[in-house]
């Protein structure tokens, strides 16, 4: 076993990681305050060859399609910029759902302005009534000549303030029957589509927001994949971006455990630095240990899914850990600060409303233990029968 990255995964890990503490980091907190998106320093992101990495051969600076440096890449930027992290996800997704799945228009019009940070596409999968349950999606995509027609509500969409189309799931019904869910990318400027903005509690630079689509026209090119594969496609996808939330998470749970063991050795009481205190240094110590763990599983998935090897059970031990482990960790950085800590002037109520975040995108810890047990243990292990619903 090799558990150090290679000379160039470590290469490209140092040049992020001095641009994300440098540029990134001082602005973060001023940021994740704002619902601006901050544009400049995603293309300035871009510009380190970032969004390309999984956007295939043609646009990724590195070669070869290399999910562990990607994990190195967002739990860097992550450390600096939590937000900044998440942001790039759904680009990675995207340039992989489009690269592998769609047609020569669409990879013609959006690989490129993705890649350089010029476009954005968000992920339009939940609706009011279908977040876990994804099956159990109600908009409608029916064939109408050589176009689809688009009916439904999408909701809790990620980057749906700033971004220029969404690729969305629907049912695709064909003759009047039920052909199956299937992808389409659908560009946020045709007429018949509705925005709401959702008041978020953190999380806030990304512009979370509702979508309604009364009969959105679309023409055949606009399927991404066959018609009636979504879920293999796009679910497949959440196999990679499961252990990279949790590295956002990790990574922006490590920055505060690294500040407080600063703040502890410098804070004094009963007279003596906070850091000679075992009720304190072990805090730190456990988070550490825990983190550590929560990331060796991250890019042992990621890992796997470089080289081909089945990871989808271990995706699903990545994204209810790490979040988790992480929301803890900088919860417990915010109490060791004492007064300062819950002041807003501290990053630490920030970073924990914006962990929250990658607790829930992409599916709670709930349903990733249910993955991990039909994974495991078979299909008697999930919990309920939808023949009998
Ligand atoms: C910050 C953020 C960003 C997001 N971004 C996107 C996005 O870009 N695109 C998109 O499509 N969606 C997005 N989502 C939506 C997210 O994927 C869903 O919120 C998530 O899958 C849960 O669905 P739900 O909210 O409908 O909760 P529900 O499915 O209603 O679940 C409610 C609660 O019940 C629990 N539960 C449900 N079923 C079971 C079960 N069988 N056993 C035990 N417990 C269960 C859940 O764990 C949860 O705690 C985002 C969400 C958040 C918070």
């Amino acid at each position: 076993m090799e558990f150090d990255p290679s000379e160039d995964q470590a290469a490209f890990r140092d040049v992020v990681r001095k641009f994300a503490r440098t540029e990134l980091a001082p602005g973060y907190l001023e940021r994740a305050k704002s619902e601006s998106f901050p544009w400049a320093e995603h293309r300035a992101i871009a510009g380190l060859g970032v969004l390309g990495m999984l956007a295939g051969p043609e646009r990724n600076p590195q070669g070869v399609e290399d999910y562990v440096a990607a994990g190195l890449v967002v739990e860097e930027l992550a450390y600096a910029d939590f937000n900044l992290a998440n942001a790039v996800i759904p680009v990675f997704l995207m340039t992989s759902l489009i690269a592998r799945h769609a047609g020569p228009d669409l990879r013609e019009q959006w690989l490129e302005p993705l890649v350089t940070g010029q476009a954005y596409v968000a992920l339009g999968l939940t609706e009011p009534d279908a977040g876990s349950d994804v099956t159990a999606i109600r908009t409608t995509a029916t064939v109408d000549g050589d176009d689809y027609v688009i009916r439904g509500e999408k909701t809790s969409v990620t980057m749906l303030a700033h971004s220029d189309a969404i690729l969305l799931v629907a049912n695709t019904v064909r003759d009047g029957t039920s052909v199956g869910v299937s992808t389409f990318l659908v560009p946020l400027d045709l007429p018949d589509i509705g925005k709401a903005p959702i008041a978020d509690t953190g999380w806030l630079p990304m512009g979370r927001g509702v979508l309604h689509l009364d009969g959105v026209r679309v023409p055949a090119s606009a399927l991404v994949g066959a018609e009636g594969a979504a879920f293999r496609s796009v679910l497949g996808g959440f196999d990679f971006t499961r252990p990279l939330l949790a590295l956002t998470g990790i990574g922006c749970a490590q920055a505060s455990v690294d500040e407080t063991a600063e703040y502890l050795r410098s804070r004094r009481a009963f007279g003596a630095p906070l850091s000679r205190f075992e009720g304190a240094s072990f805090v730190l110590a456990e988070h550490a240990t825990q983190l550590e763990a929560a990331r060796l599983l991250c890019y042992s998935t990621l890992w796997r899914r470089s080289v081909g090897k089945p990871h989808t059970a271990l995706a699903a031990m990545t994204k209810w850990y790490g979040p988790q482990e992480a929301s803890k960790a900088v919860h417990d950085c915010l109490l060791l600060h004492g007064n300062f800590g819950y002041s807003a002037e501290f990053p630490f109520e920030q970073r924990m409303r914006d962990v929250l975040a990658v607790e829930i995108a992409d599916g709670t810890a709930q349903i990733q233990k249910i993955i991990i047990a039909r994974e495991l243990f078979g299909p008697d292990f999930v919990p309920y029968d939808r023949s009998r619903r």
